[in-house]
């Protein structure tokens, strides 16, 4: 087990392979095709416009063509980025064993997210026999919309927080959400190519489990002046009482103004990123943790990097081999200069403090990701990955897959630097009574798995996220526990 994320090895590679589009939205095109071909599947490739109605692959030193058809990128350009080039509901669903035959598929149907807008006008006669094999689902075309998360730019629902809410997309309406559509579309490419061209290899990848813990409160009550505590304290519990109007949160905070003041920042029960990091080291596992570095108002940082028990952990974090990446605040989602002054702040804490890493990722607070500009907003940062987009309100396969992949930004149709590293389940997606309300018992465990069972099927990374203020009570610790078992 890795604790990385899968990716495919270094092998040479055995063949180019040469792809033709039809002319329209080529960017878009050739973004899908290389994430399929290049990045998940491993192959060099060649894509160009030609004058075609579907998209024919050859492949180098060999006879015959893979012809993919056209569905969304076939639309009417007056209708890009409409609620007009949404795909019909309910969508259809194939079985690609019946057209790839004896092929093995770790799945048994995929829904055709786009179906054919035509019949490819394909050549009249083959080379040779066999030597045509056509598709008939539209890959790209569903790759696209899936890993750009399409349909949330067009339809712009929100929550509370103006997130995209699961229950707002296909994937959750269609019982797509919790398979890797994007996964079964490379593998149907895949078995396709192999049919005519049995020699391509594709290089291995390994299943791994990613756990990251968002750091939102390392201190329940803990602040650095000491002798502020029991006023800032109290303030809370009377917040507590008022407020919240939850006595129990109150007499838990009382508990620990109590230990914080005999004991400092140990005391403190959010203070808890040591135990967190050995229950991670005792499944040989190093974590991610996103810190926050900035931030404001009702959802910003309860705490300062400025913090020396902030700081001290921070070195900790490092020494221990684990990686550190920005939590980045409620607000920088609209905010680059925010975004920027946060990845700023972090680099240069991490850098005073002889961390010998650099950080490269980010994550946002209450998963604020926004397909309009978030993925543009962090490539202008510099940001190497982002790893926030998955629904708060259901766990699975948001942008339909469990590999990493580079990113695009739609309303300039470019491709970007950035890359997804797509976050498969939180813990209170899965747990909390509002969202899935799976509680702490089996059936939560059984979520987990089976969507770990998913990206093992794929050798892709079960990315998971645990917050450290979860990881108090002896029900939830237990369940993380089990989860860390059974999935890495
Ligand atoms: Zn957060």
């Amino acid at each position: 087990m890795a604790a990385g994320w899968s990716r495919s090895g270094r092998e040479p590679l055995t063949a180019q392979l040469f792809v033709t589009t039809p002319p329209a939205r080529f960017a878009e095109r050739r973004y899908a095709i290389r994430v399929l071909l290049e990045e998940f599947l491993g192959q060099s490739v060649r894509v160009q416009p030609g004058d075609l109605d579907y998209t024919a692959i050859t492949c180098a030193d060999s006879s015959g063509v893979v012809a993919v058809p056209d569905g969304l990128f076939a639309l009417p350009s007056s209708l890009w980025l409409t609620p007009g080039s949404l795909p019909k509901e309910p969508v259809a669903w194939v079985r690609p064993r019946e057209f790839l035959e004896r092929q093995i598929l770790p799945f048994h149907r995929s829904p055709a997210i786009y179906e054919p807008a035509k019949t490819p006008t394909l050549p009249r006669t083959a080379p040779e026999p066999d030597a045509l094999f056509e598709v008939p689902m539209d890959l790209f075309g569903g790759t696209f919309f899936m890993l750009t998360r399409y349909e949330e730019f067009v339809l712009r629902a929100m929550d509370e927080h103006g997130r995209f809410p699961a229950s707002a997309s296909i994937a959750f309406r269609q019982g797509f959400l919790e398979a890797p559509v994007v996964n079964q579309y490379a593998e149907v490419l895949w078995a396709a190519l192999r049919k005519l061209w049995p020699r391509l290899r594709r290089p291995r990848r390994t299943y791994s489990l990613w756990v990251s813990h968002d750091v939102d409160s390392p201190f329940f009550v803990y602040r650095p002046a000491r002798a502020r505590l029991a006023a800032l304290g109290l303030n809370g519990v009377a917040g507590d009482l008022v407020k919240r109007r939850d006595r129990r949160l109150a007499a838990k905070r009382l508990r620990a103004i109590r230990s914080t003041l005999v004991r400092g920042a140990p005391g403190d029960p959010h203070f808890n990123l040591k135990r967190v990091m050995q229950a991670d080291e005792a499944f040989d596992l190093t974590a991610t943790f996103f810190v926050m570095a900035g931030g404001g108002g009702p959802f910003g940082a309860p705490y300062s990097l400025c913090d020396r028990n902030i700081r001290a952990l921070l070195r900790e974090m490092g020494a221990r081999g684990h990686s550190i990446g920005l939590h980045a605040s409620y607000e920088s989602a609209e905010d680059l200069g925010a975004l920027r002054t946060e990845w700023r702040a972090l680099r240069s804490t991490l850098t005073a403090e002889g961390v010998s890493q650099e950080p490269r990722g980010s994550r946002a607070h209450y998963l604020r990701w926004f397909a309009d500009s978030s993925f543009r907003q962090l490539d202008q940062v510099g940001l190497d990955y982002d790893s926030s987009v998955a629904y708060a309100d259901h766990a699975g396969f948001r942008c339909g897959t469990c590999y990493e992949f580079s990113t695009f930004d739609l309303e300039r149709g470019e491709p970007l630097g950035l890359t997804e590293r797509p976050l498969i389940a939180m813990e209170s997606s899965v747990i909390d009574p509002w969202y899935m309300a799976k509680g702490h018992g089996e059936s939560a465990l059984g979520v987990f798995t089976q969507l770990a069972d998913q990206c093992r099927e794929y050798s892709g990374t079960f990315a998971l996220l645990w917050h450290n203020t979860r990881l108090l009570g002896a029900d939830e610790i237990g369940l993380y526990r089990q989860v860390l078992e059974s999935c890495s």
